[in-house]
């Protein structure tokens, strides 16, 4: 993964790989603490609470990113366990992690491909839920964004968009690029890489087992 992001130009003591273990066991996560990796990111709330629960006799356990589409009726069983959420696109998941996660760590997904179903706020919004995330007392650091189906350069235009919109706002976090296009979003001005293929192989099942969620 370094070797990636040093061939695109970017800072491997400035990128942070967020290793996405959807759809693998715990022994994927233990892997990744294995080689070094401390972030480790996941889509789906049961699947990270088994994980957790699974490895709750490591001596290290990974700060766990939640990267997935949050349902505010899973933040209160998420929240002991998530160290960051990355996919924070509305008012009401605020509402509900200022009340279950005081003072969490957040980012704010921002669309930029076509695809609603990808989860995201509109850019044009993002500065008044940043500032609202803000007033409700959570912290802040960056927005996230999931790039466009596609070939990688499809995703340029929306990454240069977020790390304008991220320096206009003041956040220094840029969470944009997976397994496919990371070196877009590297070259982009990405600081977090969210990678699970290229770390694991194809998931056997599109879109991560689906344990109950
Ligand atoms: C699955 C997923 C990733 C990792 O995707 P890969 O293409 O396997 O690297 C990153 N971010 C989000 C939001 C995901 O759902």
């Amino acid at each position: 993964m370094h070797e990636r992001i040093e061939a695109a130009g970017g800072d491997v003591s400035a990128v942070t790989v967020v290793a996405v273990t959807k759809g693998c066991g715990p022994e994927a996560v233990r892997a990744a603490l294995d080689i070094g990796v401390v972030d480790v990111g996941e889509s789906y709330a049961q699947e990270l609470l088994a994980k957790a629960a699974a490895l709750g006799s490591v001596l290290t356990v990974p700060r766990w990113h939640f990267v997935g589409r949050l349902q505010s009726n899973k933040v209160r069983l998420l929240s002991g366990a998530v160290d960051v959420w990355q996919s924070v696109d509305r008012h009401r998941l605020g509402g509900e992690l200022a009340r279950r996660a005081p003072g969490a760590r957040v980012l704010v997904q921002v669309r930029v491909g076509d695809d609603a179903a990808k989860g995201g706020c509109e850019p044009e919004e993002a500065p008044r839920l940043v500032a609202a995330l803000v007033d409700a007392g959570l912290d802040v650091v960056g927005l996230m964004a999931v790039g466009p189906a596609g070939p990688p350069e499809a995703a340029r235009a929306g990454f240069t968009r977020i790390a304008a919109l991220a320096d206009r706002l003041g956040l220094p976090e840029r969470s944009m690029g997976m397994s496919a296009d990371l070196e877009v979003a590297v070259a982009e001005g990405a600081t977090i890489v969210r990678v699970g293929s290229a770390l694991f192989g194809t998931r056997p099942r599109p879109g991560g087992a689906k344990l109950g969620d």
